[in-house]
């Protein structure tokens, strides 16, 4: 590269600290930069905030010809390039929404060999006329940005990665560098794969963050267990993450009817109102981003101090990455994830009816399951989590909600056996409300229209409470032994799981619903 400072800038901890002005590098990036400086190729899998960026950076200004970064979002290509300008590279980024004569001005500098680093989309970079372009000019490393993107699997595939399969032929004997946050290992053997990198060196770091205090609760009134979470963190940022559009136009309004200081953001808002959005994030004033999933890649406010999820992610690593955007100061910061037995169903029953081939539905399934035991777990939650990356703690982590606060369980067998007869001798064809009436002896009009009061197991869960009713139905459906099925969201027994428990073969070990041990004490003899 061709850094103001002169050329053959010098060695990787002399550039850290004269350009970046870090003392030392972090983690895994000296050797991630000594892999590329040698010319090799290398994965990196580091959580967000980890520092991904220095080791493509650094090898970049230090290599001889320009750095190549692929990257696929316009957000996060102009924040890097105005980043690294202030620190005196030479950097750009060629995109649809740039100026005609800063477009100009980055391809003469580009030509003449001058740029450091050149930020690009797969689809432009892969253009005839930029490859084209690239062969002619000497490159000192090939950087591929947020790489998970480029397998099918992923939470956040994107169709134009594919395409960068062709690089080794297209752009011979340039080292190539794939980066992402996303860690399991399935997405890592296929960018592997996909990207034709097989000697890449793995370099993963650990994904535990310890400021990030996590919890995950049954969904009782949504907005009131939000509005408890935001009252911590009054006068700080959130982020709150909602299952579809409508949802964030709609708690947006309530909490601003509240005067929270909230903005809705999904895919749906126009380039300008999107910007505009960003703008108001960014600017560090206390804010609550009310959000689906795609707000995300790109967005670096430090002082994020919470996250709550209001419907849970499809995927522990979907999870990971939106908990994740908490606390990348190092602050404490607080993450709470609400889940429901409807939403469990839903999903699943989405992933059924998905058009998906049999093989992908596979591995999106197998993901649903393990944030569906995420949410219901007893045990240390971040533990579990890193689990999921394959990743062991040594120890409990002592704050998740979990650790604070254990789970008392109970053989919750025989209650399991009632909700599932009370199921299956109405018929499998009503919903919780209606079997927490059957199993309480209530005289709803349904019990008396479909004549369930006349049942032998009318009103054999009386002693309970409707919530205790509702977190066993919930916790079955988690298991897999209940489903959820129809307009009408009616029960239904799944029958391998369900009927060995029913037949006394299997047990079942129920976690004491917090909710519910209060309603429990609240309403004796109820
Ligand atoms: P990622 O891309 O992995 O999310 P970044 O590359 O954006 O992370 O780095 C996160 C933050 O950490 C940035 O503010 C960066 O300047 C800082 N950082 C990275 N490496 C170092 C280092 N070696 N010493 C100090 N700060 C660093
Ligand atoms: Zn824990």
């Amino acid at each position: 590269a061709s850094l103001a400072f002169g050329a053959a800038a010098g060695t990787p901890e002399g550039v850290l600290a004269r350009v970046f002005g870090y003392p030392a590098f972090r983690g895994l990036q000296k050797r991630a930069v000594d892999r590329v400086m040698a010319g090799g190729d290398a994965l990196v899998l580091m959580p967000t905030g980890g520092g991904k960026s220095l080791c493509y950076q650094i090898p970049a200004l230090c290599r001889p010809g320009t750095g190549l970064v692929v990257s696929p979002l316009i957000a996060l290509m102009d924040d890097q390039v105005a980043a690294l300008r202030q620190v005196g590279v030479n950097a750009g980024a060629l995109h649809s929404e740039l100026e005609p004569d800063e477009a100009a001005r980055i391809n003469a500098d580009l030509n003449a060999g001058r740029l450091d680093l050149l930020y690009v989309s797969p689809e432009r970079l892969l253009s005839g006329a930029m490859l084209d372009r690239l062969s002619r000019i000497e490159l000192s490393v090939i950087a591929i940005d947020e790489a998970h993107c480029v397998s099918a699997w992923g939470h956040e595939f994107r169709p134009e990665y594919r395409l960068l399969a062709q690089l080794p032929e297209r752009l011979p004997s340039v080292p190539r560098i794939a980066l992402t946050a996303t860690a399991d290992p399935r997405t890592r053997a296929d960018i592997i794969d996909a990207l034709a990198i097989p000697d890449a060196e793995l370099l993963l770091a650990s994904f535990h963050r310890p400021n990030l205090h996590i919890a995950a609760r049954p969904k009782g009134s949504e907005l009131n267990q939000l509005l408890e979470m935001l009252q911590r963190h009054r006068g700080e940022a959130s982020i709150v993450y909602c299952g579809s559009r409508a949802k964030t136009e709609r708690i947006a309004k309530s909490l601003r009817d509240r005067d929270w200081p909230a903005i809705a953001f999904h895919a749906g808002l126009s380039p300008l109102e999107k910007r505009a959005a960003l703008l108001r994030f960014r600017s560090g004033e206390p804010v609550v981003m009310v959000a689906t999933i795609a707000f995300g890649m790109g967005i670096d406010r430090p002082d994020v101090r919470s996250v709550v999820h209001l419907d849970m992610p499809d995927s522990p690593e979907g999870y990971y990455q939106q908990i994740g955007r908490a606390g990348r100061d190092g602050e404490r910061s607080d993450t709470l994830l609400l889940f429901g037995g409807e939403d469990m169903a839903r999903a699943r029953h989405w992933l059924e009816q998905s058009q998906a081939p049999e093989a992908q539905k596979r591995v999106m399934s197998q993901r649903l399951e393990s944030m569906i035991v995420l949410a219901e777990t007893t045990g240390c939650r971040t533990r579990a989590l890193l689990q999921c990356f394959g990743e062991t703690l040594e120890r409990d982590c002592g704050h998740c909600d979990n650790c604070r606060f254990p789970v008392a369980t109970f053989d919750g067998t025989v209650a399991a056996q009632k909700v599932l007869s009370a199921i299956y001798r109405t018929g499998q064809m009503f919903g919780a409300l209606h079997i927490v009436s059957v199993l309480r002896g209530k005289q709803t009009d349904a019990v008396k229209r479909h004549n369930h009061d006349q049942l032998k197991l009318y009103g054999i869960g009386r002693e309970k409470s409707d919530t205790f009713w509702r977190s066993v139905i919930r916790q079955l459906v988690a298991r897999g032994a209940l489903r959820i099925h129809g307009e009408y969201s009616s029960l239904a027994l799944h029958e391998e799981v369900a009927r060995p428990i029913l037949r006394g073969e299997a047990s079942v070990m129920l976690a004491e619903d917090a909710a519910a041990a209060l309603s429990e004490a609240a309403a004796p003899g109820a």
